[in-house]
C-alpha cells in the first residue's frame, strides 16, 4: 500500500506544474489583454482594432501598446475604464488597401504588442468587383501642362507632409457625420479612365451637392490644410488624430483655416466645382494610416466591414442642375 506521504513525493513535480501554470494564467503582469479584429475584411474598407483589460489591477500602469499593420508600427493610447478606472482600453482604426491581394496571398499579418509582448493573427482580404468610370474633362487635367508640373509637385509635397504626421491623441469617433446629404454620384474605387486614358482608381466618394451647399466635418480634428490644388481644387483636410485624415475636394468656399479646431458635424466649407471635375460635387476622401478606404461605410452604424463601396444613385431625372462625377 502506498502512504500518503511517498505518494506526495512522487507525484510533487506535477503538483509544482500545476500550481506554475495557474499562477502564470491568473497573474496581471503575464496575462495577454483581450483584442479584437475583423476575421475577415474588404478590400478598400477599414476596420477598428480594440484591445482592452477591463479587470481592476490596483497600482497597475497603463500598458504600452501598439500595433503592426501594413508594415508600420502604429502606437495605441490606452485610456482608464471601469470601477475605479482600474482597467483600461484602446482602439485604433485601420485600412485594408483598395489593390491589396486575395485569395491564397491575401492574409494580411495583424500583430499586438503589449509592453514588449507579441501576439499575432491575420486578417483575410476579401474582393470587390470595382466598377469602371469614363469620365471627360479638360484636357488640361488629364495631361497637365509642363507650366503646372511644378504647381502639382508642390502640391503632393505639401499632402504629403500631411500624411506624414501622426497625432497620437484620438478625436474620432464612430459613426461619422456624413459631409453632404446628396447621393452617391461617384463611389470610392471605381477605376477611372479620363478621355479615353486609364488613371488611377477614384480613391473617394462623391456626393451630389449644388455650388454652395454646407460640407461639414466628419469627426473632430484639427484643420491640416486648407488650399488650393490643382487636381482637387479647393480643398480641405482635417486631422483626427490617430492616423484618421479626412478630405473634402473641389470647394467654392473655406469655412476653415489651417490649424482651426473643428467639432464632428461643423460646417468647414462649401460645395463646388474647382480643380478637376465635370460638375459640382463633394469629393469626400478618408485617409487611414496613409490608406485610402471609403468612408461612406463609418457614416453609418454599426459600421459593417464586408462589402463593396456604395453604390452610385442615378440622378433623378425631374432634377435638373447639381453634380455630376
Ligand atoms: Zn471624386
Amino acid at each position: 500500500m502506498i502512504s500518503p506521504v511517498s505518494l506526495l513525493r512522487s507525484c510533487w513535480p506535477l503538483l509544482f506544474f500545476c500550481v506554475a501554470l495557474t499562477l502564470s494564467l491568473t497573474s496581471p503582469a503575464l496575462a495577454v489583454p483581450r483584442w479584437e479584429a475583423p476575421d475577415r475584411v474588404s478590400q478598400g474598407r477599414a476596420f477598428v482594432v480594440t484591445v482592452q483589460d477591463t479587470k481592476a489591477h490596483k497600482g497597475r500602469k497603463l500598458p504600452r501598446l501598439a500595433v503592426v499593420w501594413q508594415g508600420k508600427t502604429l502606437p495605441l493610447t490606452p485610456v482608464p475604464v471601469g470601477k475605479g478606472g482600474q482597467g483600461w482600453a484602446a482602439q485604433i482604426l485601420l485600412g485594408v488597401p483598395l489593390d491589396a491581394a486575395t485569395g491564397p496571398k491575401g492574409r494580411l499579418p495583424l500583430k499586438l504588442i503589449c509592453d514588449g509582448k507579441t501576439v499575432s493573427r491575420t486578417v483575410e482580404v476579401l474582393p470587390v468587383p470595382w466598377h469602371q468610370d469614363r469620365l471627360s474633362v479638360a484636357p488640361r487635367y488629364v495631361n497637365p501642362p509642363k507650366e503646372v508640373q511644378s504647381r502639382i509637385a508642390r502640391d503632393r509635397k505639401r499632402t504629403g507632409r500631411v500624411l506624414a504626421s501622426f497625432v497620437p491623441e484620438q478625436s474620432w469617433s464612430l459613426p461619422f457625420y456624413r459631409p453632404v446629404k446628396g447621393t452617391v454620384s461617384a463611389s470610392f474605387g471605381s477605376r477611372r479612365v479620363f478621355n479615353n486614358q486609364p488613371r488611377a482608381p477614384h480613391r473617394g466618394t462623391d456626393l451630389r451637392g449644388a455650388t454652395g451647399t454646407p460640407v461639414h466635418a466628419l469627426a473632430a480634428g484639427t484643420v491640416a490644410l486648407a488650399e488650393d490644388q490643382y487636381y482637387s481644387g479647393n480643398v480641405v483636410y482635417v486631422d483626427h488624430g490617430q492616423g484618421v485624415i479626412s478630405v473634402y475636394a473641389h470647394l467654392s468656399a473655406f469655412d476653415v483655416k489651417p490649424g482651426d479646431r473643428v467639432e464632428r458635424g461643423q460646417v468647414i466649407g462649401k460645395v463646388g466645382a474647382t480643380g478637376r471635375v465635370t460638375g459640382s460635387h463633394l469629393h469626400l476622401g478618408l485617409l487611414v494610416q496613409g490608406v485610402a478606404v471609403d468612408a461612406m461605410p463609418l457614416c453609418v452604424s454599426p459600421l459593417e466591414v464586408v462589402g463593396g463601396p456604395t453604390p452610385v444613385t442615378k440622378r433623378q431625372p425631374a432634377k435638373k442642375g447639381g453634380a455630376k462625377p
